[in-house]
């Protein structure tokens, strides 16, 4: 099945089109094979082409780059998470593993941005925790006890503050973290695509059918060609189940957004004109919400288990009734109508929230399944794992390397049943912060 975006993601549709995209036709060799050209391949290829500037690359998608993903997410570039959805990391050396991994993410991008000179809307403004009931109070009072253990900066507002911050008297209580950066998080995978160095051929909508391994070399099938590689590296992430990749550890998730169009003067003066903010939900299924640099609102409330290789128009459409809803509650003196765009994306999952780094077979590496925080974390190991398929160590490599590692998941149906179970349990739990 060929994977089929929509083409409406307000985030791709802010750039400009891309000139001179190349599809594989035909048989090609290579030193190096990378499947999938999201924060995570784009990296290793990067990396890669740093290392071994004499030697072949080849990086494919069976679409265009870094529109999956890296192209549709939210753009929190995160140094804490409250938790990782179906696992909470109570255990304070396990969220301390975790949040080290995320200082490294952004160390990473930030290396990037800078070398490169990339304008990707950077605003190292923090992020809200945010949430509509002061029952909640609670679990974050927890939160704030691991993040002062951990020598985070933090604070907690009430709704007069959020008022005052946010431009809504929807939010009861929240945590604010200053670590966090917000950026575009189109801008930033363009610029990976752009600054590609000439020993990388770049195919797009080239699909990867299948690959066998010989002794010496890993033979793939595409739909137009073949390509015969001494290495191969997946960075196919929420794909890498449908690839047959590390299969009973990962499954992927659906999540549907809408942008707004910019706020008028009169409409953004009527919510107190706030300097741009994001807001994380406190219960999982609630809401993100994120008020750009420009003035629009970004709601995203919905997560699902559906086909990862393209939501249906009229599902897409079901949906955006839920963030129409989300926008109102939270600005209810705001017009009705102001969803500018809409989109689905897909997200990896692992049962306890912990990622996939590794070498599956000699000569095969594998990084993916960032359980919704890719941006710094699929930027970080996209480059550890060109340098680990390069024999060579690094101290990132090791502070990867000491995290859990993702366990196994229960055979189909359970597995289905079981996360379908799971979700609905979040959605009536998180009614009130849609
Ligand atoms: C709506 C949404 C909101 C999110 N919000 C955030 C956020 O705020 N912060 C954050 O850090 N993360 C967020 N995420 C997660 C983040 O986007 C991902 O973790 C990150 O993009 C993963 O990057 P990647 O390169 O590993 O995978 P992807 O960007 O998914 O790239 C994988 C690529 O592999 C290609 N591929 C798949 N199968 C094949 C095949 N057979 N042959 C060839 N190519 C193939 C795909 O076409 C795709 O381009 C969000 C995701 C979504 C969908």
């Amino acid at each position: 099945m060929d994977i089929t975006n929509d083409q409406s993601c307000s985030w791709i549709n802010d750039l400009s089109p891309r000139l001179n995209i190349n599809s594989l036709n035909g048989n090609q060799h290579c030193d190096w094979l990378i499947i999938g050209a999201g924060y995570t391949g784009l990296s290793a290829a990067r990396k890669l082409a740093e290392l071994h500037p004499n030697q072949k690359i080849i990086l494919v998608d069976s679409q265009l780059a870094g529109e999956g993903a890296s192209g549709r997410n939210s753009g929190y570039l995160v140094d804490t998470t409250l938790n990782d959805g179906f696992s909470s990391n109570k255990n304070l050396n396990n969220y301390k593993k975790k949040s080290d991994i995320y200082q490294l993410g952004i160390k990473s991008v930030k290396n990037f941005i800078e070398k490169y000179q990339v304008d990707c809307d950077w605003n190292e403004a923090g992020k809200y925790f945010a949430s509509s009931k002061t029952t909640d109070k609670k679990t974050l009072n927890n939160f704030a006890d691991t993040l002062s253990k951990l020598d985070f900066e933090f604070k907690i507002l009430n709704q007069y503050e959020l008022k005052k911050k946010l431009g809504t008297n929807f939010y009861q209580i929240a945590l604010y973290t200053s670590g966090g950066i917000l950026l575009h998080p189109g801008k930033l995978v363009r610029a990976m695509i752009e600054v590609l160095p000439p020993n990388i051929k770049l195919y797009e909508n080239s699909k990867l059918l299948k690959s066998v391994k010989n002794k010496d070399s890993i033979s793939c099938n595409f739909k137009n060609g073949k390509i015969n590689s001494k290495k191969i590296i997946f960075c196919t992430n929420a794909f890498l189940r449908s690839l047959n990749i590390k299969k009973n550890y990962n499954f992927p998730i659906t999540l549907t957004a809408s942008m707004t169009r910019q706020l008028t003067e009169k409409e953004f003066n009527s919510i107190g004109s706030p300097k741009e903010w994001g807001v994380l939900p406190v219960r999982h299924l609630g809401a993100t919400v994120r008020m750009t640099k420009d003035r629009r609102i970004l709601i995203r409330n919905t997560a699902e288990v559906y086909s990862p290789f393209g939501m249906r128009v009229s599902d897409l459409k079901k949906r955006v009734g839920k963030h129409q809803l989300g926008i109102k509650k939270r600005f209810p003196q705001l017009p009705d109508h102001l969803i500018d765009s809409s989109w689905s994306g897909v997200v990896s999952r692992t049962r306890n929230g912990s990622q996939i780094f590794e070498k599956i077979d000699s000569n095969i590496f594998v990084a993916g399944c960032y359980n919704g925080s890719g941006i710094g974390v699929g930027t970080l190991f996209g480059e550890q794992i060109a340098i680990k398929a390069s024999n060579e160590n690094t101290t990132e490599i090791q502070v990867i390397e000491t995290r859990n590692k993702p366990t196994f998941l229960p055979p189909q149906p359970f597995l289905d049943i079981g996360v379908r179970t799971r979700l609905i349990y979040e959605r009536l739990r998180a009614i009130s912060e849609i």
